[in-house]
């Protein structure tokens, strides 16, 4: 690998193991974080892919425009799976995810069944840029997702991803805050 002077990030694993598809995917999953981000909202964003490799469902956070921080993408696609999808393809199912799953999504990843998570960057690394920036740290602590749902196969993070995405969150938390609605 060159070194580009850039700093290394931390958890360098996996990430070249990736197929072009797969890279597909998460890159569609940044481009829900940047409409998030265009949004006002917090730059997250999620798709849920079949066993066969077809698209099925996406979202974004939508927690400031709701005034609901629970309006995560991955606990709406877990939802969305428990509604639509028997149990075998919900387990052959697959989550892209700019960030890790926090532990509610997480929970709910678990407890419908659904199968592997790729994801661009970590929780902590999450947590990591929030302490640079200053911003205020999640209420809730940022467990990985082998800690709440030890059955799930994880993937990520995926270095050059994850440092798009940690320029979409210092964007966000250096924005002045909407204004109106
Ligand atoms: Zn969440």
């Amino acid at each position: 690998m060159q070194s580009d002077g850039e700093r290394p990030l931390m958890m360098d694993v996996s990430a070249t193991l990736l197929s072009d598809e797969e890279r597909r995917h998460l890159e569609r999953c940044i481009e829900l974080a940047e409409e998030a981000l265009s949004a006002h909202d917090e730059p997250f964003g999620s798709v849920l892919v079949s066993g066969d490799g077809v698209r099925l469902a996406e979202g974004r956070n939508r927690v400031v425009a709701t005034g609901d921080r629970t309006q995560h993408p991955e606990i709406e696609l877990a939802r969305w799976a428990a509604a639509h999808l028997p149990e075998q393809e919900r387990a052959a199912a697959t989550v892209f995810t700019t960030g890790e799953h926090c532990p509610m999504c997480a929970a709910a990843h678990g407890w419908v069944g659904l199968g592997r998570i790729v994801y661009a960057h970590s929780s902590q690394q999450l947590a990591a840029w929030l302490g640079e920036l200053g911003a205020p740290l999640p209420p809730v602590r940022p467990l990985s997702v082998v800690e709440i749902a030890p059955g799930v196969r994880v993937e990520g993070p995926v270095p050059d991803l994850a440092l798009r995405m940690r320029e979409l969150h210092r964007r966000f938390h250096l924005l002045p805050p909407a204004s109106g609605g």
